[in-house]
């Protein structure tokens, strides 16, 4: 049986917290060309044409518009091979100005996610699908995150959300946002828990949380009667439903329960994109310091560091 709240939830708006993280980029961007001289890139490459990843890129370029970061679309077709998504990739990192690449995701099925991932330099990997960045995650050293994971506790660190002790529920498991979700949970001292596809009465689960992290790319897959009263809950799911943008929870039911919850569209999305700007500053700055070189590559802790 559903409780309900006295008082309507607290919204959790990406949008203000987004205005602060691109105010400090613009200033980053303003400092790091008087310093080096020069604008730092982020370069998106498209293969193939996915609609609704294609919005959500060219919000990214929006975005690099309005702090000063010069944003580059490299399209691929859709017939486009293996050797020139190779090929495309090398010539990105090779300049120097370049300092940060994301990949559209998905990619064809003929283009192997290995081939990105062989050729990406970790510390250009602003988006954190990188194994080395991945690593560097689950071991809690300072790699980069996955954007949208990073957004979806950011949001709740930054509007003052209580995590440590308390008992979060994630569901969702992919490599991009729950896992990441999960494992930043952690880090905040959180006690976490990973729902997935296969797991029994997710209901049950998520009754337990007093922060629940929704990422399944399920239209109203979590709903009031799931939940603890007073809750909160952030919601990363985005689905296209008729004209409609709708999250993975839903709303008029989960409102009269939850104490904080973020909206969609207007909850994590926003964020994402600032926090990805944010990481493209990072990159620049860690590129231009020449950050602890290792054979080709670079990594952004030294190996002797990691604990066993
Ligand atoms: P994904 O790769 O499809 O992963 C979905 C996860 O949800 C999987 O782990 C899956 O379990 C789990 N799942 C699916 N149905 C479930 C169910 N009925 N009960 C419990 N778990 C279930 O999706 P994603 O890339 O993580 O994206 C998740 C959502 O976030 C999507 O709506 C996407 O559009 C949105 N998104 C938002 C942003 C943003 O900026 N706000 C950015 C990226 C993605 P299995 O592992 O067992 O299959």
């Amino acid at each position: 049986m559903t409780i309900p709240t006295e008082a309507a939830p607290r919204l959790l708006r990406g949008g203000p917290i987004a205005a602060t993280i691109r105010e400090q980029v613009a200033a980053d961007v303003v400092e790091f060309r008087t310093e080096h001289g020069y604008v730092p890139a982020l370069a998106v490459v498209v293969v193939g044409r996915d609609a609704p990843s294609a919005v959500y890129l060219h919000k990214i370029l929006d975005g690099c518009g309005r702090v000063g970061i010069d944003g580059r679309l490299v399209e691929l077709g859709d017939e486009a091979t293996q050797a020139e998504v190779v090929a495309a990739l090398r010539t990105l990192d090779a300049d120097p100005v370049v300092a940060g690449i994301i990949v559209q995701m998905p990619l064809p099925p003929t283009i192997p996610l290995r081939t990105v991932i062989d050729i990406l330099d970790p510390l250009r990997d602003i988006d954190g699908i990188h194994p080395l960045n991945a690593g560097l995650l689950s071991l809690g050293y300072e790699g980069f995150l996955p954007a949208t994971a990073h957004a979806a506790v950011e949001i709740l660190v930054r509007s003052g959300i209580e995590l440590e002790g308390r008992h979060a529920v994630v569901v969702g498991r992919s490599n991009v946002v729950g896992k990441p979700a999960a494992l930043l949970l952690l880090r905040q001292h959180a006690t976490v828990t990973v729902c997935h596809s296969h797991t029994r009465d997710l209901a049950s689960v998520v009754r337990t949380a007093d922060v629940v992290v929704v990422a399944a790319g399920r239209p109203g897959l979590v709903t009031g009667d799931m939940l603890k009263p007073g809750a909160v809950v952030v919601d990363v799911g985005i689905n296209v439903v008729g004209d409609a943008l709708v999250g993975d929870v839903d709303f008029a039911s989960v409102a009269p329960v939850v104490s904080a919850i973020t909206p969609v569209p207007g909850g994590v999305g926003p964020l994402t994109n600032a926090i990805l700007l944010s990481h493209l500053m990072r990159a620049a700055r860690d590129q231009a310091q020449g950050l602890v070189p290792l054979g080709a590559r670079s990594l952004a802790v030294p190996v002797q560091e990691i604990p066993s």
